[in-house]
């Protein structure tokens, strides 16, 4: 199914994003956590997609493994990194062979550890991508006639590579107008960033659906670790302040981290969100907390609640 299909049928949407794991241990924690998050039937998870070769296979297995043995609609995250055409239209065969509905279609972070030409690649920007799987979509190689639905990604608080608000939402909306057919944001901590994202888009003619990604906060090295994936994210002086008052005490800063993020969610629910896509770095016990106190019970068939201590 499309997201637009699920979120027409059954919105708000809630979904949850996974890493491909690079150890037999990193699996395992993620294995345990999908079983755990299963429970919840989200309307989808997605899985990040590396710059590096071997990353990249682990994307496509874990995303095939997930539709092959779990209940779970994955999505697979496609970036412009290091691509040829050819081998995109390959990775897209791949997933229409499989039964994958969606795909998010972004620009990608550069490799690290090595010299990137970005100009080498086949694609600039996410909107060449998008184009390029609306193509794909027109070929019949899908067995859904329409082919892939598309998502992007947007950036409440700005990207940092375009300065210039007023053009950086020109380009959105050109990958809106390419084919995308729902957005899913960067992650933020302030509400007022994310709903005025909404109405920028609103105003700018955009108007499929957006998807707001939280992460809720577990530890003080987890937190500086968003502060550098994430540039340029804003963290409200009360959240700092809240974490400075229990910066000693692991547990208590994870507490005041969930407590943080479901406030969030409380909010966006409370202003007609399309969906919350929660960002889990593969572990569950976050996400579950919020989930429970979230009062969703048609997500919840059979969970098991877990407590405040079970978080570490
Ligand atoms: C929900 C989400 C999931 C993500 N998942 C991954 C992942 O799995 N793997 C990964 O590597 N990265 C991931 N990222 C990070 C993302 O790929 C980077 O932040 C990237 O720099 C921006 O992605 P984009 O898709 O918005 O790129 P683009 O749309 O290409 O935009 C990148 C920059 O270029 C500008 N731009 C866009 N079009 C043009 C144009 N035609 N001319 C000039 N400038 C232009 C934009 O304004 C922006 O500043 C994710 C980000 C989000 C929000």
């Amino acid at each position: 199914m499309h997201i637009t299909d699920i979120m027409r049928q059954d919105p708000p949407t809630f979904s949850f994003e996974f890493f491909p794991p690079k150890t037999p241990e990193a699996a395992e924690t993620l294995y345990q956590t999908i079983r755990e998050l299963e429970e919840y039937m989200p309307h989808f998870v997605s899985v990040t997609y590396g710059a590096g070769g071997s990353t990249r296979e682990l994307t496509h297995d874990l995303v095939e493994r997930i539709k092959n043995t779990t209940k779970l609609n994955p999505i697979p995250h496609l970036t412009c990194v290091c691509h040829t055409e050819a081998e995109i239209d390959g990775i897209l065969t791949r997933y229409a062979q499989s039964g994958i509905s969606n795909i998010l279609a972004l620009g990608g972070d550069p490799p690290r550890g090595m010299v990137y030409d970005k100009s080498a690649d086949a694609f600039q920007h996410a909107i060449d991508l998008v184009k390029f799987i609306h193509r794909f979509n027109g070929t019949g190689a899908h067995p859904d006639r329409r082919g892939f639905g598309i998502g992007v990604a947007g950036f409440p608080e700005g990207h940092p590579a375009t300065p210039n608000r007023l053009v950086e939402m020109d380009h959105l909306k050109a990958k809106v107008d390419a084919g995308a057919d729902y957005i899913v944001t960067q992650l933020f901590f302030d509400n007022r960033d994310f709903l005025d994202f909404r109405e920028r888009c609103l105003l700018a003619d955009i108007h499929v659906p957006v998807i707001a990604g939280i992460m809720p906060i577990t530890s003080i090295s987890g937190f500086k670790r968003i502060a550098e994936l994430a540039g340029g994210a804003r963290f409200p002086a009360r959240l700092l302040r809240a974490l400075q008052r229990c910066d000693k005490d692991p547990a208590m800063v994870s507490r005041v981290g969930v407590h943080f993020a479901l406030e969030q969610c409380h909010d966006l629910l409370d202003n007609d969100v399309a969906g919350i896509h929660f960002y889990t770095l593969n572990r569950s016990d976050a996400t579950r907390i919020i989930f429970d106190s979230l009062g969703i019970p048609r997500q919840r068939k059979g969970a098991k609640p877990v407590t405040q201590s079970q978080v570490s």
